[in-house]
C-alpha cells in the first residue's frame, strides 16, 4: 500500500526548496524554486498530452526526475493549474484546456506519488503571486495581474494576499460583461471582454473583416500576432481590429481598477509581448476612465516563469 501523506510536514528552517508545476493549455512545466531567494533552479517542460491521465503521469515523471536531482530535499509541491480549482487548494473543478480532470482530487494523487504536502490553485492566480512576490509587483500591496492570450484572465492581490473570493473564482475579468448582445464567449453568454479582446477573438473578427471585404488572403492563418504585426505595418483592417479590441481591454481593465485600486495592473499572456501596441492605447483608454491617477500598468517582469514561482508560494503559505 503506498505511504499517503495527509499531514503537512514541518518545515525545516534550512530548507526553502520547493518543487513547482504547471499543467498549462500548451505545455507542461516542473521547477525547482529556492523561495528564498526567488530563484528557479532547475525546470524541465513539455507539450501538454491531451488528456488528464497522460498529463498526470507525464508531470510525475518530469517531477520525479527534479526530486532525484542534487538539489535537496523538496519541503512541498505547488502546483498552478489552467483551470477552475477548488478554493481549498487541493481538487481541480474543471480544466480551461484538456478533458478528464472534472473533479479530480490533484493534491491528494500528488502527495500520495511524490510524499510531499501538495497546494494547487489556478494559473492566473498562482502568475499573480509570482509577479507580487518576484516580478513587476514587488512594490505595491494590491495588484491585479492580468493574462491576455487566447482568452483573459486575472489573479487579484490584495493587501498582499490573494483574494479568491466565496468559492475560489474571484479575477473572472475575462467575463466581465461589456457588450450585450455582442460575440459569443466561450463561457456561452454574450459581450464578455474575452469575446472582445482575447487573441482568439481578434483573431475571428480579422477573419470576418476580411471575409466581408472579399479578401483572398488566406484566412486560416491569420493569428492575434499576425494581426498585431499587420496593424504595426499600418495595414487599416487590422488597424480597426487591433485599436477596438484594445479599446475594450482598456475599457475592462479600468472598471476591475475602479473596484479594486490596485497600485498596478501587470498584463502578462502572449498578446502582451505586442508591447507598445498594447501598452500604448490601453494606458490611453484607462486613463480616461480610471479614478485613481496613480495606477500603473506595466508589462509582466517573470514572463513564463511566474506561475512556477508564484505556486512555490501557496506551499509557503500552507506551511
Ligand atoms: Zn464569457
Amino acid at each position: 500500500m503506498p505511504f499517503l501523506m495527509t499531514e503537512k510536514r514541518p518545515l525545516p528552517l534550512s530548507n526553502n526548496l520547493v518543487l513547482s508545476l504547471d499543467f498549462g493549455g500548451t505545455k507542461l512545466a516542473a521547477g525547482l524554486v529556492d523561495l528564498e531567494h526567488g530563484k528557479l533552479l532547475a525546470a524541465r517542460r513539455i507539450p501538454t498530452p491531451p488528456d488528464a491521465a497522460r498529463c498526470l503521469a507525464a508531470m510525475l515523471e518530469l517531477a520525479q526526475g527534479l526530486l532525484a536531482g542534487e538539489h535537496g530535499q523538496a519541503v512541498g509541491a505547488g502546483v498552478s493549474f489552467g483551470g477552475l480549482v477548488e478554493k481549498d487548494g487541493r481538487t481541480v473543478v474543471r480544466s480551461h484546456h484538456v478533458s478528464g480532470w472534472d473533479g479530480f482530487p490533484l493534491a491528494a494523487r500528488l502527495e500520495t506519488e511524490l510524499h510531499l504536502p501538495a497546494r494547487v490553485a489556478n494559473d492566473a492566480d498562482t502568475a499573480a503571486l509570482g509577479e507580487y512576490h518576484f516580478g513587476a509587483g514587488q512594490i505595491v500591496r494590491n495588484l491585479l495581474y492580468l493574462t491576455v492570450s487566447t482568452g483573459i484572465g486575472a489573479g487579484i492581490i490584495q493587501d498582499g494576499a490573494l483574494c479568491q473570493g466565496e468559492n475560489g473564482q474571484a479575477g473572472e475579468i475575462g467575463h466581465m460583461l461589456l457588450l450585450p448582445d455582442g460575440p459569443l464567449c466561450p463561457c456561452g453568454r454574450r459581450g464578455c471582454l474575452e469575446a472582445l479582446a482575447s487573441g482568439r477573438s481578434i483573431a475571428r473578427q480579422m477573419r470576418q473583416k476580411l471575409a466581408e471585404n472579399g479578401s483572398l488572403e488566406v484566412i486560416e492563418n491569420i493569428t492575434a500576432q499576425s494581426v498585431a504585426e499587420a496593424a504595426a505595418a499600418g495595414n487599416p483592417l487590422a488597424c480597426s481590429v487591433w485599436d477596438a479590441a484594445m479599446r475594450w481591454l482598456g475599457i475592462g481593465i479600468a472598471n476591475a481598477a475602479n473596484l479594486l485600486n490596485p497600485g498596478r495592473v501587470v498584463v502578462g499572456g502572449g498578446l502582451s509581448r505586442a508591447g507598445a501596441l498594447l501598452f500604448e492605447p490601453v494606458q490611453r483608454v484607462v486613463a480616461q476612465i480610471v479614478l485613481d491617477p496613480t495606477l500603473q500598468i506595466t508589462p509582466a517582469a517573470l514572463d513564463d516563469d511566474s506561475p512556477l514561482l508564484g505556486a512555490a508560494m501557496l506551499v509557503k503559505a500552507a506551511l
